[in-house]
């Protein structure tokens, strides 16, 4: 059997990946084990906003492989504190709390909003709240999927965590209506990536940020996806110039090496987890930290949320021409963009079978929507190459 089809048959079913086997990439551009070479639209979720083996990342972790890898948290090492440092700053916050995956940093965002809602907000025992969204997307543990509103990640996965209401994305006065005295936090995607890159109605976000001022109420702003430099901005919250009370971290933070992810807030909140609250044997090693840390210095100069905004200029705009009756929606923020497909086209699905076909990488959500997320480093001419191929296949689809 070949590779392809040892996955398929030795690994568990819970992902269809299309039907290709990739072997090596550099930026935008990977290749499978025939030899094909195709354009990556979808970068791992955002977690390859800085396409393929960058050569300046690639350089860090090859550095830090020839002197310590892992330590745990039980001693310091050298790259943690540099990390925190770089990643607080950028967020104009006090501290950090490092851990792996991106489900994981929203487990210790939601953990860290109940602790400060019973030791600072004075909420009594097991009563604190947590507002999320309809539609949202923050992971797969048994916590978070309990409030998702997408039945194949939940049923079959109860009984639920209690202490989660949710709300309609976008809609500020439900979420106004929903905060009782035990509410302690707002968790929300400032763009809903899952769910099809669903931009909120300008000013929500800053409406949102004044509720949860007034009413006492933690706002967790789930970056994962949405932030560092895929809008256009370091994070999508500064669309609105809004700054969350907690920023959640993870995917390219990492760099698309290793799997990184922080939660990031003053010490008036993240001081609340005193020694032995929380941890992971895996978070802050000094292999991510390294990796982080130059990914902070990519992002240090702008230049990348720059090239994103230019870029999703372009996006936006050959988009828009080539909506009809195939494709009948295009949602853009930056370099990123949610790209619905009408009652015509049979999914999502065979749109990007036939993308593939083609030599273009994205993926479908939610039936008939593709989403495309190139990595920031993508050469413009490389990005009209994909766009011209998604344009002959909605023009071949409108005239089935
Ligand atoms: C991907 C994602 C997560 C989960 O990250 P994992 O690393 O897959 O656990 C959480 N929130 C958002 C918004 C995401 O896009």
């Amino acid at each position: 059997m070949n590779a392809g089809d040892l996955e398929a048959r030795w690994v568990a079913p819970n992902y269809s990946p299309l039907p290709v086997t990739l072997v090596e990439g550099e930026g935008a551009w990977v290749v499978d084990d025939e030899g094909r070479r195709y354009l990556d639209l979808l970068s791992a979720y955002s977690a390859l906003n800085f396409g393929h083996r960058h050569p300046r990342l690639v350089a860090v972790a090859q550095a830090q492989l020839g002197r310590l890898t892992l330590t745990s948290r039980a001693f310091r090492n050298d790259q943690l504190g540099p990390f925190a440092e770089a990643l607080a700053e950028l967020c104009g916050k006090d501290m950090v709390l490092p851990m792996n995956t991106g489900a994981e940093a929203v487990e210790t965002a939601l953990k860290l909003a109940r602790r400060w809602g019973y030791q600072v907000k004075g909420v009594a025992p097991d009563r604190a709240q947590v507002v999320v969204c309809d539609g949202n997307f923050h992971g797969r543990t048994t916590t978070i999927v309990g409030f998702s509103s997408d039945p194949s990640s939940r049923d079959g996965f109860g009984p639920f965590t209690p202490g989660f209401v949710s709300v309609p994305f976008g809609d500020a006065a439900a979420l106004r209506a929903a905060i009782t005295d035990d509410t302690v936090g707002f968790l929300v995607e400032p763009v809903q990536g899952e769910a099809g890159v669903i931009v909120p109605p300008d000013g929500y976000l800053r409406e949102v940020r004044e509720i949860c001022s007034s009413a006492g109420v933690l706002l967790l702003a789930d970056e994962i996806q949405s932030g560092l430099g895929r809008t256009g901005r370091t994070f999508a919250c500064d669309h609105e110039d809004v700054v969350p009370d907690v920023y959640i971290l993870g995917k390219a933070l990492g760099g698309g090496i290793v799997p990184l992810s922080a939660v990031v807030a003053d010490a008036s909140v993240l001081g609340v987890l005193t020694a032995g609250t929380h941890g992971s044997t895996f978070g802050g090693n000094p292999l991510a930290c390294a990796v982080g840390r130059e990914v902070l210095a990519l992002l240090s100069t702008g230049e990348l949320q720059a090239r994103a905004t230019k870029l999703g200029d372009h996006l936006a705009t050959r988009l828009a021409e080539l909506e009809g009756p195939a494709l009948t929606a295009v949602r853009v923020r930056g370099l990123w963009a949610g790209v619905d497909f009408g009652p015509a086209v049979p999914s999502g699905r065979a749109v990007c079978e036939q993308l593939l076909a083609r030599g273009v990488l994205a993926k479908d959500t939610h039936g008939s929507t593709v989403r495309l997320a190139p990595p920031l480093v993508i050469e413009e001419s490389d990005l009209d190459l994909a766009l011209d191929i998604l344009g002959e296949i909605s023009t071949e689809l409108a005239a089935m």
